[in-house]
């Protein structure tokens, strides 16, 4: 029978609610070693949220040594494949019997819309453990071509110990993309989530126990980048960084590994990515695409189509399809109303920060077509309405800049030339699209587009089977797919003589 889902169940659901805001080190909570906690506030109403751990580089210590003894005894890397994929998908499925919870947990720290927490949020963490997990017993190792009396043996080996460092934007989904290939690989991490959403983090290591993950194998340690993030990317005896995060802090990453012990690392980074519509383009469907991929999670979504390209002579035309699309579909609300489909910003730090760049960016001339204003200031939340900016040049900085709120820059061009140049015109290269009827045009385009993700005709269609990550400053290594169970391995030789 399906749940009513209304606000007063989930106020009922949130006053019952006790988050643990403790480390989990070892199959244990475990609160910080100096005793010090930090506070959340909710985006959704200001209101004091969960009491988290506030971790050190002690706690990091602890939580590496979990993981190493894990590691080094075998415990999980030598299990049977067969038992680790049960686990693996017992794991799954108590993610998705605990679906309220964690969506919930998740709404109250980033300001979501539980709905789309429930039905996005924790389904395609869910089916990321679930994918990874059914590849466990589907890994084959090589026997290299070699003279007769010789036998080389190619193995795919687990790297050790993995710090996994994770935004605030989807905390679930990103720390499936993490756990699930590099758990599947047969290695113990580490996983430092953003201060802003660590809720979630914990209660995944909790369920992952439950169903059978050894003691060591996950380790959340909570706690501010520069006090936990930074040892971990520092530590001696972490073998790989995989970090999802600003390009800022990724270049930072870089450097903590050089400086420590060359550590591998893994950089799903920042993006601006570029959305072009060619004048023939079915306007209706574009619209929807802009708008939907622009301001879906409030604009703070790392591929979110921020630059829309748009053939000059239908500039006019699609704003208006935007603007009826955003009016009619894109609901924001209170993250509890059923109707919402956009929520809060991740905090008052941050709408201000997005407030002030559409400040500066109108003060450089840039146009309003509607929207971008900050709105339910009455329920004490962080929320600003999605908003278009039109006749824009790409040199402008709401062009250039990652905003991470619900602000679309519309850029008029003349020439498919011009299009491709303006789209390549960043030192981003996460995600793009083209839109057109124009078949040739568009292969062409999308041969020409220097970013990880080309959508033709559609925007944000993806699935576990498909790589996801950046070219240029956007990062490299690829999360998703099979391909990222290679990212979390080491390929090892063994040659054999027979004599
Ligand atoms: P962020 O500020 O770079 O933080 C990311 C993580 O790094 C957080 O856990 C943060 O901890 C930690 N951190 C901060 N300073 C650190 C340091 N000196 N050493 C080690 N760790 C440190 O990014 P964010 O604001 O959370 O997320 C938004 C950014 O993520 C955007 O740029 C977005 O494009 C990008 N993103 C990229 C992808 C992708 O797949 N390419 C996906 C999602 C998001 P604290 O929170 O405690 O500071």
């Amino acid at each position: 029978m399906s749940k009513p889902y209304s606000r007063d169940y989930w106020e009922a659901f949130l006053s019952a609610l006790k988050p643990e805001g403790r480390h989990f080190i070892n199959g244990e909570l475990s609160p910080s070693s100096s005793g010090e906690t930090f506070t959340r506030t909710r985006p959704m109403d200001g209101k004091p949220g969960a009491t988290l751990a506030r971790g050190n580089a002690g706690d990091i210590d602890r939580a590496v040594a979990a993981a190493r003894a894990a590691f080094d005894s075998g415990v999980w890397r030598k299990k049977d494949p067969l038992e680790k994929k049960k686990i693996m998908l017992k794991w799954a499925q108590a993610i998705r019997d605990h679906g309220d919870e964690l969506a919930l947990l998740e709404t109250l720290d980033v300001g979501k819309p539980v709905m789309a927490s429930l039905n996005v949020d924790v389904r395609l963490c869910a089916d990321g453990i679930q994918f990874y997990g059914e590849m466990i017993d589907k890994l084959y190792d090589e026997v290299a071509p070699t003279p007769p009396s010789e036998r080389a043996i190619v193995r795919k080996v687990p790297i050790g110990v993995i710090g996994a460092i994770t935004p605030w934007n989807y905390p679930m989904i990103i720390d499936a993309w993490k756990l699930g290939p590099a758990i599947a690989a047969g290695n113990s991490v580490v996983l430092k989530p953003a201060e802003q959403s660590s809720l979630s983090a914990i209660r995944l290591a909790q369920l992952g126990f439950e169903a059978g993950l050894p003691a060591g194998v996950l380790n959340v340690v909570t706690g501010y980048g520069e006090e936990t993030g930074k040892p971990l990317a520092l530590h001696m005896d972490v073998d790989m960084i995989a970090f999802t995060g600003s390009t800022e802090v990724g270049k930072q990453i870089m450097g903590y590994a050089a400086q420590s012990n060359v550590k591998r690392v893994a950089l799903e980074l920042g993006g601006k990515s570029p959305l072009v519509v060619f004048a023939d383009a079915d306007l209706d469907a574009a619209a929807s695409a802009v708008a939907w991929g622009c301001f879906y999670n409030s604009g703070e979504t790392c591929h979110a189509s921020t630059r829309l390209i748009v053939e000059r002579s239908a500039q006019e035309a699609l704003i208006a399809k935007i603007e009826a699309v955003t009016r009619s579909d894109i609901a924001l609300a209170h993250p509890f109303d059923p109707s919402a489909q956009i929520g809060a910003l991740i905090e008052e730090e941050h709408m201000n920060k997005v407030l002030s760049m559409i400040a500066a960016g109108e003060k450089e001339g840039a146009r309003r077509a509607f929207g971008a204003e900050r709105t339910l200031a009455e329920t004490g939340g962080y929320y600003v309405s999605p908003g278009v900016f039109i006749d824009m040049t790409n040199d402008m900085s709401l062009a250039r800049q990652e905003i991470f709120g619900p602000v679309l820059a519309a850029i008029p061009f003349d020439t498919e030339e011009e299009a491709l140049r303006i789209a390549n015109d960043t030192i981003y290269g996460l995600a793009g699209a083209v839109f057109t009827k124009d078949m040739d045009r568009a292969h062409r385009f999308s041969e020409s587009l220097h970013a990880g993700t080309v959508w033709i005709n559609t925007y944000d269609m993806s699935n576990f089977a498909t790589p996801f990550g950046g070219f240029k400053q956007s990062g490299f290594g690829r999360d998703r797919s099979v391909h990222a169970i290679d990212k979390y391995c080491d390929y090892k030789t063994i040659w054999q003589h027979f004599g």
